[in-house]
């Protein structure tokens, strides 16, 4: 090790928990060692094989990868086919019809289900009518819409005729809206009256009407689902019922095959980290990482297995494993429109025993979110049919993730009865940019380990590598590189192909830069230690927010954590922590004390936070991440700053006058 050698990352965390899958599920498994194998082989050949064997292809592809105008690649080249076709038609065409594509549960209790067939003529009407509203091959869509089963059929029907949709969250604002329509220049908005949330009517059209009240935009038709029936404002002229124009529709639409390459949708990513980027996806290749990757990380067997993704399709999970990957696959899957406490805190778990749900996947936030509240919530509920759980969005704290298998995974009755084998857990890292997973293990296959997400999928070759780009040995951390171009990858940003470069390519030559931390360990499993822009670096030694996060979140007092460097004039920057307890402190026991003994004790003195504050709530994006950069502005006496994308904005003001007291 040469002098000026400093660890990109220090490795602090001891989890060395282990759980090998059950030799029953093990022998059921889709996925076995021979993905890997195969992948390793040959993995163009792989990924051909299984382009060909989860999609069907009007017309074959000649060539696998076209990787000479990097970093833009092509997949499946000269391949034509139609997404939605495949999502849809086929299965029908088939013998599955009758199938449940879609059992939809609205937030008042009202329900639907969608079997193959009805959704496939559904889609076809939505084709029809988008179509007399003069939107063709290339234009863009602007999606709007709660989680409601016209979401889907929207954007599959946009699919279905080659036309680019933008979904935009349904919590996002007028003008984050209008930015959105701008910049993608869309011609039609699809939208809704409004969705309920917590028992209340929650309006949506209002902030259409508003993001389209100064003139100039592209929008030559605005169509509205009539969703909670609360009046709207119309524009005559620009505003149209869908039960008018798509309920209407024919019901016959003969789907034609788009390039392998066309592009699907550009999705804005959440804005955790900056200005808003246009990802830009396109059909073939994303199609079948999507696919592959819904089968084998959660082990679909898709003629007996109930899926519920619990993403809103505002973010690119709610596009790969609800719109995309699980109608491809032909699964039934939920569709939840509404709030986790409504009518009451064991609104999930009601719905997992109502539907016989057997994949759950879901995000870190929402596991934290339900240890808060209690285990006696999940464990009056029947959730048996669990066999597979998933998480995604952030590191899973070790912590949450135990809790996940040992409430949630074990539970074999209401009554408290236990199962022998808990679900395995798949931790699943990736990102808006990459499409479908990246690193996760196989369910039947992988000895998991709590809090990390371990190994790339087979046919992804990622790599954790120091500040030179070269990968670093097992034990050490680094930045987490994607070293092979990959079939779900982002094409470019919307507009912006200098920015695509310039924020994913330029770091590390030939690399694609995935912004996040990592570390390898001994055994060489991947760690995620969350986004290098959070890393803090205290007396010269790089710490990971997610390592001490865990740490916190470990103690029985604290609920949830955020952890951000400030300014420090001894130590360059320190570590400055934001806990949310579980649990009131008995009398005489400060807290804050308590917990920086246990961080010290637990990953060394270097971590001990040298601030901590307890808050009543932490600043999160509306999918439900932590906003670091927000915190630290406040740890370092700033003014916050811009916190438009944040789920609920008093949030910052509240933390900040904590502060003053
Ligand atoms: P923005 O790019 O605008 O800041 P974002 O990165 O939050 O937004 P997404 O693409 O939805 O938008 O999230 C991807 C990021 O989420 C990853 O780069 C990583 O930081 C984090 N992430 C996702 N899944 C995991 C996981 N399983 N473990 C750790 N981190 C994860
Ligand atoms: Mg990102």
């Amino acid at each position: 090790m040469s002098e000026s050698h400093t660890p990109t990352l220090d490795n602090l965390s001891h989890e060395s928990r282990k759980f090998a899958p059950s030799a029953e599920f093990a022998a059921h498994a889709i996925a076995k060692q021979d993905r890997y194998d195969a992948a390793a082989a040959d993995r163009l050949g792989y990924w051909a094989g299984q382009a060909r064997s989860v999609l069907t292809w009007d017309t074959d592809f000649t060539q696998t990868l076209d990787w000479s105008a990097a970093p833009v690649a092509n997949w499946f080249v000269g391949g034509k086919l139609n997404a939605a076709y495949n999502a849809l038609d086929r299965h029908v065409e088939n013998g599955l019809g009758e199938r449940v594509a879609i059992h939809f549960e609205g937030e008042p209790g009202d329900t639907r289900s969608y079997t193959y067939a009805q959704l496939t003529t559904a889609v076809k009407q939505a084709a029809n009518a988008f179509e007399s509203l003069g939107v063709a091959k290339g234009d863009r869509v602007a999606v709007y819409l709660p989680m409601i089963p016209e979401a889907v059929i929207t954007m599959l029907a946009c699919a279905r005729i080659g036309a680019i949709h933008s979904v935009v969250f349904g919590g996002f604002s007028a003008d984050a809206l209008r930015s959105r329509i701008d910049d993608a220049q869309a011609k039609l908005v699809v939208t809704a009256d409004g969705t309920y949330r917590r028992n209340k009517p929650s309006a949506l059209k209002p902030a259409v009407d508003a993001a389209l009240a100064a003139p100039g935009h592209s929008v030559q038709n605005v169509l509205v689902v009539k969703r909670n029936g609360q009046d709207v404002q119309w524009t005559e002229g620009l505003d149209k019922w869908w039960s008018d124009v798509v309920e209407t529709a024919d019901t016959e639409h003969t789907a034609v095959a788009h390039d392998s390459e066309h592009p699907l949708f550009v999705l804005y990513t959440s804005g955790t980290t900056g200005k808003p980027k246009g990802i830009v996806h396109t059909t073939g290749g994303y199609l079948v990482q999507g696919a592959v990757t819904h089968r084998d990380t959660f082990d679909l067997h898709p003629e007996t297995d109930v899926f519920w993704c619990t993403a809103d399709i505002g973010w690119v999970t709610g596009h790969s494993y609800v719109t995309y990957a699980p109608l491809i696959n032909g699964a039934t899957q939920v569709m939840y429109e509404g709030t986790p406490d409504t009518p009451h805190q064991g609104r999930w778990w009601e719905i997992v025993q109502k539907y016989g749900v057997t994949i759950l996947y879901t995000a870190p936030t929402a596991i934290r979110t339900f240890m808060k509240w209690g285990r006696s919530i999940p464990d009056s509920f029947d959730l048996s049919s669990l066999r597979v759980l998933g998480s995604v969005g952030e590191s899973i704290n070790p912590e949450a993730w135990m809790w996940y298998r040992d409430v949630i995974g074990t539970n074999a009755g209401k009554n408290g009865e236990r199962k022998e084998h808990p679900a395995p857990i798949v931790d699943t890292w990736w990102q808006t940019e990459t499409g479908a997973h990246m690193i996760a293990p196989l369910p039947g296959l992988t000895v998991t380990k709590p809090g990390s997400a371990q190994v790339p999928v087979p046919g992804i070759v990622v790599d954790v590598v120091d500040e030179a780009g070269v990968s670093v040995a097992n034990g050490e951390g680094g930045y987490l590189v994607v070293r092979e171009p990959w079939p779900g990858m982002l094409r470019g940003i919307w507009g912006d192909m200098d920015r695509y470069r310039e924020t994913y390519w330029s770091r590390f030559e030939g690399m694609y830069f995935a912004g996040d931390g990592a570390k390898r360990d001994e055994e060489g499993d991947i760690w995620l230690l969350g986004r290098v822009d959070d890393v803090m670096n205290v007396s010269g030694h790089r710490l990971s927010t997610t390592e001490i996060e865990s740490s916190l979140v470990a103690h029985p007092l604290v609920a949830e954590a955020a952890v951000v460097g400030a300014k420090d004039e001894t130590t360059g920057e320190a570590v400055v922590a934001f806990v949310i307890l579980q649990i009131e402190p008995e009398a005489g026991v400060d807290p804050v004390e308590v917990l920086r003994a246990h961080v010290g004790k637990e990953i060394g003195p270097i971590a001990k936070p040298r601030t901590i504050l307890v808050v009543q709530e932490l600043p999160k994006t509306r999918s439900g991440k932590i906003m670091r950069r927000l915190l630290k502005d406040v740890a370092e006496g700033r003014e916050v700053g811009d916190a438009t994308t944040l789920a609920d904005n008093t949030v910052m003001a509240q933390i900040v006058e904590s502060m003053r007291k």
